[in-house]
């Protein structure tokens, strides 16, 4: 079949809504209508050339035995939440007309990662970026004669997907695709990284920093895991605005500010938890995050860094005295097939604000203005709307 979808060609450019042609379902997958896409910063990383490689980096991964991907052309798009249109042969777990929301790390069930409670370490995630399918290893997605990566084995940001069936997560029919494609990604890696990721305990003092999409599901996670104090750190007034309607109890505009702040709320215990988000990672602020954190304490990281090989200045005396632990995280340490219904049904039940983190939706072609917007941190989540009413 052909459908539109919105493409990345290079570092740099612009997304351009072009046609591709996606092959039927094969044995272990689905074709999803799909309904609505979160706007992440991960797909931006491919734009700002954030995301590709260092060649200091590329050497380091190949002598490590791994293969570099080619990432263009690219269909963007790792969060969203759809409807089956037609399944192959051998799916279980859904079937046409089942509402569905998409996991960013395609879960097998039977690897050692799997079995054993950590299925955001799959490895099946090995082929996030191949342009075959993790099923039987050939090409589903076309742009013309070319075959298609597609953003994490999804690629949502297209009228239609065919993705894995472990790469789809059935959710009940009365969950709006909205609250959905917002557990899909940022919701559930926010509010992960602010409880089990990094551990809050009742009464513990929680820096977030960085309160955009991610991030401000970290505020609303540490709140719900029974932190006393969560202190949001964004430099938009409107994000620590926004922070404090999801639990923070206090705001600083930048992580230096931060400090005192927090020695002063501890009386210079520091924080017990520190949680980075910010839109991409960067190697200065492990410095400062440490020293928010604790003796004792735990920083987690969540954002994704540049990949180029960072010198990460660390006191690592501090460190190691200070019995400090810095530690990183995929999916908030959660398992999506687990975690996502259990995070709707707290929504359901007014435990979770999701409604409330759409700031903006668009239509498929308007994804540059989406993309524009979250940059300059007008949102705290953009979404495209697949379905405009
Ligand atoms: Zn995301
Ligand atoms: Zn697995």
């Amino acid at each position: 079949m052909k459908c539109q979808a919105a493409i990345l060609h290079g570092v740099g450019q612009d997304w351009r809504i072009e046609e591709i042609t996606l092959d039927p379902p094969r044995a272990g997958e689905v074709l999803v209508k799909m309904a609505a896409a979160g706007v992440c910063h991960s797909d931006d990383h491919y734009a700002t050339g954030d995301g590709i490689m260092s060649p200091d980096l590329a050497a380091m991964v190949e002598a490590g035995g791994a293969t570099v991907p080619e990432v263009f052309p690219l269909l963007g798009g790792h969060e969203g939440a759809g409807i089956v249109e037609d399944v192959g042969p051998g799916v279980r777990s859904v079937r046409p007309g089942d509402r569905v929301a998409m996991s960013f790390i395609p879960a097998c069930g039977s690897c050692r990662w799997c079995v054993t409670g950590m299925t955001y370490l799959c490895d099946a995630g090995a082929m996030l970026f191949a342009k075959e399918m993790t099923t039987d290893g050939t090409a589903r997605r076309h742009l013309g004669d070319e075959d298609l990566v597609a953003m994490t084995q999804l690629g949502t940001f297209s009228e239609y997907i065919v993705v894995a069936e472990e790469s789809v997560i059935k959710i009940d029919d009365s969950i709006p695709f909205e609250a959905g494609s917002l557990v899909s990604c940022g919701v559930t890696t926010g509010w992960g990284s602010g409880t089990v990721g990094v551990g809050t305990q009742p009464g513990d003092t929680v820096v977030v920093v960085g309160t955009g999409g991610v991030g401000i599901n970290a505020v609303q996670g540490a709140r719900s895991a029974g932190a006393n104090s969560v202190i949001a750190v964004d430099p938009v007034e409107f994000k620590r605005d926004s922070a404090k309607l999801f639990g923070a109890t206090d705001t600083s505009p930048s992580i230096m500010e931060a400090i005192p702040l927090v020695r002063e709320i501890t009386h210079g215990v520091m924080a017990d938890r520190v949680v980075l988000t910010p839109g991409v990672l960067d190697a200065e602020l492990l410095a400062p995050a440490l020293m928010l954190t604790r003796k004792g304490g735990t920083c987690i990281m969540t954002a994704v860094p540049k990949l180029e090989v960072n010198m990460v200045p660390l006191v690592l005396i501090d460190m190691i005295q200070s019995a400090k632990q810095l530690k990183g995280t995929l999916y908030g340490g959660m398992n999506p097939r687990a975690s996502m219904p259990m995070l709707l049904s707290m929504y359901r039940n007014g435990h979770l604000k999701l409604d409330e983190l759409v700031t903006r939706r668009y239509p498929l072609d308007r994804i540059n203005d989406a993309f524009a917007d979250m940059r300059e941190g007008r949102n705290i989540r953009g979404i495209i709307d697949f379905q405009p009413k």
